[in-house]
């Protein structure tokens, strides 16, 4: 399969004993968070392989589709731009507003084509990404249409190799791999790719539950299977939607304040629609005996840009304690 070199490989894989060893696991951390600058976290690797293929069938327009401050629609707008392609992203809105902070900052930096689109057209996402890419066509242009968050079988490809990657950083398999899901991509790509890497993927939904993202993952690998026959069975695999929180995009105070915690206690910022969702997944099971003596490897998949879109939403006071 083409794939173009877009993210700054292999992103590191590190030990945190500071929180591992309070919460009585050995926890790892994959920096896909670091995976690149403004362009940053774990869209990159799907990119990867879908705008190969987009070049490859002569796109000059990316068009794709996420909640206001997607990470995946500002990777795409980033990456593009660097590639010489112009973007349009369909953002979804409730009230129709789009504040310039976070992910819509860079989004407009680089030159992104921006249209706020209603809740209701979101759920038919496809047909209204169908049309604009047949309003670009009749305008001479030559569109390519990248789904939510890139998941897709050919986007899954870059969790599948992000998982190779991790074979070779490591001399023992992980018991237990946590990943944020969101559109499932990224779930896929591991538990396709995890063979001798790790026995277990446990995927955090932090939206939708756990039918909606067993057939959704179990999709995007059945056509991942069927694009590239050298892929074997996935390893064990399991949706977790119990922390999920209010909404998507919506935190509680426990999970903020696992964010915190974090933070504080070993320097490892998470942001508060995903990673930061899975870290406070993490931190329950391990609590509850669930993740016991385990060896887990946290997949820390970026977001920064998204957790500065919210800093009203922490209640951190400058001229406070930082006591933890
Ligand atoms: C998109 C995203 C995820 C979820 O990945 P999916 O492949 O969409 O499930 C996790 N973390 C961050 C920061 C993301 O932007």
């Amino acid at each position: 399969m083409k794939r173009l070199r877009l993210a700054h490989l292999p992103t590191p894989l590190v030990p945190l004993p500071r929180i591992g060893d309070e919460l009585g696991i050995d926890l790892w951390v994959k920096r896909d968070d670091a995976t690149g600058g403004a362009e940053s976290g774990n869209k990159i690797r799907k990119l990867e392989y879908l705008l190969a293929a987009a070049l490859e069938e002569g796109a000059d327009t990316v068009i794709t589709c996420g909640g206001v401050q997607s990470n995946h629609a500002r990777a795409t707008a980033v990456v593009s731009a660097s590639l010489g392609m112009r973007s349009v992203l369909l953002l979804r809105s409730t009230d129709g507003s789009l504040p310039v902070a976070g992910n819509v900052l860079l989004d407009l930096l680089v030159g992104a084509d921006i249209r706020v689109i209603t809740p209701d057209d979101y759920r038919r996402r496809h047909e209204v990404m169908a049309r604009v890419s047949d309003e670009l066509r009749a305008a001479g242009r030559r569109p390519y249409v990248i789904p939510e968050g890139g998941s897709n079988a050919l986007g899954s490809l870059g969790y599948v190799a992000a998982m190779e990657e991790v074979r070779q950083q490591t001399d023992a398999p992980f018991d237990v791999v946590l990943v944020a899901c969101g559109s499932g991509g990224t779930a896929a790509g591991i538990a396709l790719g995890a063979a001798g890497a790790a026995e277990e993927l446990v995927a955090v939904a932090v939206c939708n539950d756990e039918a909606y993202f067993r057939e959704r993952i179990g999709t995007i690998m059945e056509d991942a299977r069927a694009l590239d026959d050298t892929l074997g069975e996935p390893v064990s695999w399991r949706v977790e939607d119990r922390f999920k929180g209010p909404a998507y995009g919506v935190s509680t105070e426990a999970q903020r304040q696992s964010m915190i915690w974090a933070g504080r206690r070993a320097g490892v910022v998470l942001d508060p629609v995903y990673s930061g969702k899975a870290f406070h997944a993490l931190v329950e099971m391990s609590r509850s005996g669930e993740l016991a003596g385990k060896r887990v490897l946290f997949v820390h998949t970026g977001g920064l840009p998204g957790l500065l879109a919210q800093s009203d939403t922490f209640g951190l006071n400058p001229l406070g304690s930082s006591d933890v």
